[in-house]
């Protein structure tokens, strides 16, 4: 099953990338968003947060184009109701709120890995445009939200291509936000040349609390009209053509294309040998709700006691088919893509591998 670049970007984007958006790649047919493996059990502390925990960093012209949009109410009320709080809102766009981000910090200090983690550690992170597992401005969202996926098909390849046009879409971010203010006549003077964020902007402390005179001088006669900004953002970035995008992005944009277009030739789902083995030196923990949790070198893979049982099968000696046909009286249909999944993550490996 295929999928074509396009449809993992901002329509907005499209026109930058007209030949590479037609791209196939794989379809991430694990990592089905709408479907997320983070809500298939009740007890997953996910199970209201999906991955979206999260503080996008919308650059000033998406965000502009979300709030001109006829559609995405109530992404644009969430908009609204944070332009209104000042928390994180600066000309460039969203940067995390300082109380945000020291959270953000001290809980993945606490918790590297998805593992461990409580209800409320969980949402206390919720991404402000997550609503009952939607996102309220996706038609809008940014580099991370475009190009996260839990699971990669293609394995590390995969993982790989995702990374790298994540990296461009974070430049395109910073060239395409800074271009739009210089454009409205911002001070050169003024513009910040690196990535905005919470340590090189503050206008606002720990406790959510603004620094008037910071804001006031971050966004100088835009103070109070930050809405129209963003707007007349959206407006010079909307109007871009393609010729202008490739002066803007400059060298970057034929090096990061070249190097996408190769990593895609490498982002294919791999075969799944027909002998597997269960890898016995993969960790098992078993979870308080008495599932089993494998612990792989980069990531961890949670079954019901039912499917372990069905991989300790694995011994080399029969196909995967037959293995499979075994559990259908179970009522487990151990399809391929649950098989890719375990293969990709070493649980099962070749059999004289
Ligand atoms: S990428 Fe996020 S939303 Fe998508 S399936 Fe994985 S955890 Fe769920
Ligand atoms: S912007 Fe949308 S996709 Fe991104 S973290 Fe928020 S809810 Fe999730």
């Amino acid at each position: 099953m295929t999928t074509t670049v396009s449809s993992k970007l901002p329509p907005l984007y499209h026109r930058f990338f007209p030949d590479f958006i037609e791209n196939e790649i794989p379809a991430e047919t694990i990592a089905t968003c709408d479907d997320c493996v983070f809500c298939r059990q009740p007890q997953n502390p996910f199970i209201n947060t999906k991955c979206c925990t999260y503080y996008p960093q919308m650059s000033n012209y998406l965000i502009g184009g979300l709030l001109q949009d006829t559609g995405w109410t109530e992404g644009k009320k969430r908009m609204r109701a944070l332009i209104k709080s000042r928390k994180g809102v600066t000309p460039y766009g969203l940067i995390r709120p300082k109380g945000y981000d020291l959270l953000d910090k001290e809980l993945r200090t606490l918790h590297p890995t998805d593992t461990g983690w409580t209800q409320m550690e969980v949402e206390a992170l919720r991404c402000p445009f997550y609503d009952k597992g939607q996102c309220t401005v996706w038609a809008y969202r940014e580099h991370c939200c475009s190009t996260h996926f839990c699971f990669s098909v293609g394995g590390k390849k995969g993982k790989q291509f995702w990374s790298l046009l994540n990296d461009y879409l974070i430049l395109v971010e910073k060239e395409l936000s800074k271009y739009a203010l210089y454009q409205l006549g911002w001070d050169a003077d003024k513009l910040l040349l690196e990535k905005p964020d919470c340590r090189n902007i503050v206008i606002d402390n720990p406790l959510g609390e603004i620094n008037e005179e910071q804001y006031a001088a971050l966004w100088g006669v835009w103070a109070g009209r930050e809405e129209q900004l963003y707007a007349a953002c959206y407006e010079i970035i909307s109007q871009l053509d393609l010729d202008t995008f490739e002066r803007i992005m400059g060298v970057n944009h034929q090096i990061y294309l070249a190097k996408l277009t190769h990593s895609k030739t490498q982002f294919q789902v791999p075969d799944i040998p027909e002998f597997l083995i269960y890898n016995r030196k993969i960790e098992t923990e078993t979870t308080k709700e008495g599932d089993i949790r494998y612990l792989s070198s980069d990531t961890y893979v949670v079954v019901s006691p039912l499917i372990h049982k069905l991989v300790e099968k694995f011994d080399g000696t029969r196909t995967y088919h037959s293995l499979s046909s075994l559990f259908i009286p179970f009522g487990i249909d151990f399809q391929k893509d649950y098989l890719l999944m375990l293969y990709l993550n070493n649980i099962l490996i070749q059999k004289d591998a």
